[in-house]
């Protein structure tokens, strides 16, 4: 994923985040956010409000480093980095958690196809009032999320899903500089 789209996506999961009162969680993603190389691509209207929530939490120790492993060559990461060191790929982040996945516990939405923990969407489902994807905001059944059986090939297929509408993106940008 190209980092101005995780940006705003990770923008729009901090600010559902904290309006379902999933503050911590906010305050982790808005931390992360504020850094150097993200904070310039803040949709502007949203920079103010992250910016605040990054600090509200501040004086909380931070919690304990987790691990999982890579979807893709097993390694043990800390739970919230998105590229291996290892297999040198770029993991998807959960749309509830914004963990990075595991192949273990995975599902997606059925509406939007984001991949999610499995255990962490159902749990978000669960605790908000309006039951919506994070991401595409549809309404969504946590008793029909499904494991995946072949996470795998989904993420992959993904990867490549993502790739296209780069080079389809790219390609409408050269055409627009041409003109
Ligand atoms: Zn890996
Ligand atoms: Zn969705």
């Amino acid at each position: 994923m190209f980092e101005k789209d995780m940006v705003k996506i990770l923008t729009t999961v901090i600010i559902e985040c904290s309006e379902s009162g999933l503050n911590n969680l906010a305050n982790q993603y808005a931390i992360e956010l504020m850094k150097e190389n993200y904070k310039p691509l803040i949709p502007d209207a949203y920079k103010m409000r992250v910016d605040k929530i990054a600090r509200k939490y501040k004086n909380d120790p931070d919690p304990p480093q987790s691990y999982s492993a890579c979807p893709f060559c097993n390694f043990d990461l800390p739970d919230y980095v998105l590229d291996c060191n290892n297999c040198h790929n770029v993991i998807p982040f959960c749309i509830a958690s914004g963990r990075h996945v595991i192949c273990s516990d995975l599902t997606k939405c059925p509406s939007c196809n984001f991949p999610a923990i499995f255990s962490e969407f159902v749990s978000y489902l669960m605790n908000i009032s309006e039951k919506k994807c994070p991401m595409c905001e549809d309404l969504v059944d946590h008793q029909l999320l499904e494991k995946l059986e072949d996470p795998l090939t989904y993420l992959k297929s993904r990867k490549i899903a993502n790739l296209e509408l780069h080079e389809r993106e790219k390609r409408i940008d050269t055409a627009r500089s041409e003109n």
